[in-house]
């Protein structure tokens, strides 16, 4: 017998291949994509609109996965960060965060991280693999279901992992969000967040998904830069700014650059100054988000250091806005996510 495929593991495109590669009608990949995504419905016999013997080959075909969640932990502010354990025992979390006018999720794209941003735990233990295209997708089905009757209503890729380094399964993940006749999430409520990785921005610019980029720049200072963040080594400021600059040639939105402000490291005048030199021509805002309380051996900035850092931003004419960290007493704030694996 043939061994069942995830249906999960595929966007509408392929499951619409796989469907004429396997002699059964086009069409009804959407409507299996539209039960699965739209009505959440997951065994085929309760497909009513297809007939019962397409059904049952369609199960002979497919199995659909299923996230359970391990642990969910609710912080002061409502945050709400939930533990997933993978079949091969792996694990990762996703961060729910509502907001008054909208609810993102944080999901995450791989196990571990290469990377190892120096203010990070994601990245701490190292890199296991790439989470498949259901993993991610069924972090937001799992979430959606738990936090129902709210509604996510924005998506970004900010968990565990570095999503261009993990780019097909993403992307293919993000059509699957974006698809009209599935979750349907408009194109600019996902975000992609990078560590500068160039060949991955140029990459998805192409692809013209239309959905939102974010930079962690958290210095526009080479050697600093490259000590908070190892990647700048083999991809520098110039060919970072070269390469967002040609982003939003593709895509007419601004970019957001993620400044993480660090007590003594990046947050005095002449940082902020290099920092607007940095956004100059640039189609872009700055996110500032104070470091969240003293962890690995960086410190929160006070709040004078904070207060002229704005200052010095807004004497340069820089468009910012100052972030308040979510979800830092249950460890769910940028950085903090640590799920290992065995
Ligand atoms: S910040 Fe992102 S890229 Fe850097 S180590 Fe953490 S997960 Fe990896």
């Amino acid at each position: 017998m043939q061994e069942k495929v995830d249906i999960k593991n595929y966007c509408l495109q392929e499951l619409k291949e796989i469907f004429c590669a396997n002699n059964f009608i086009e069409y009804q990949a959407s409507q299996v994509f539209s039960w699965v995504y739209a009505k959440r419905v997951e065994d085929f016999y309760s497909m009513t609109n297809i007939s019962k013997e397409m059904r049952l080959a369609f199960a002979e075909k497919f199995y659909f996965s299923k996230f359970k969640i391990v642990k969910k932990e609710l912080s002061n502010d409502k945050t709400e960060k939930f533990l997933f354990e993978l079949k091969d025992k792996d694990r990762i979390e996703s961060v729910f965060i509502p907001e008054e006018s909208r609810a993102t999720l944080c999901v995450s794209s791989q196990v571990g991280c290469k990377f190892n941003c120096k203010f990070c735990l994601s990245g701490k233990p190292g890199f296991k693999r790439n989470l498949k295209i259901s993993e991610i997708v069924n972090q937001y089905l799992a979430v959606s279901s738990s936090v129902a009757p709210s509604k996510i209503t924005n998506l970004v890729f900010m968990g565990i992992g570095e999503p261009l380094d993990n780019f097909s399964n993403v992307t293919k993940a993000i059509e699957i969000f974006m698809a009209p006749s599935g979750i349907g999430f408009g194109k600019r409520k996902i975000c992609v967040s990078t560590c500068g990785l160039i060949e991955g921005i140029e990459k998805l610019a192409r692809l013209k998904l239309g959905i939102k980029l974010s930079v962690s720049l958290h210095s526009a200072d080479e050697a600093i830069r490259t000590k908070l963040m190892p990647v700048n080594k083999k991809y520098p400021l110039k060919e970072l700014s070269k390469a967002v600059k040609d982003f939003t040639k593709y895509e007419k939105y601004p970019i957001t650059f993620e400044y993480a402000l660090i007590h003594g490291i990046n947050t005095g005048k002449e940082d902020a100054r290099k920092l607007i030199k940095f956004v100059h021509g640039i189609n872009c805002k700055i996110n500032l988000i104070p470091w969240n309380k003293s962890s690995l051996e960086f410190n929160q900035p006070d709040s004078m250091e904070t207060e002229s850092f704005c200052r010095e931003l807004k004497s340069g004419g820089v468009f910012f806005t100052l972030r308040k960290p979510r979800g830092q007493d249950i460890n769910a704030a940028c950085g903090q996510l640590a799920a290992s694996w065995s």
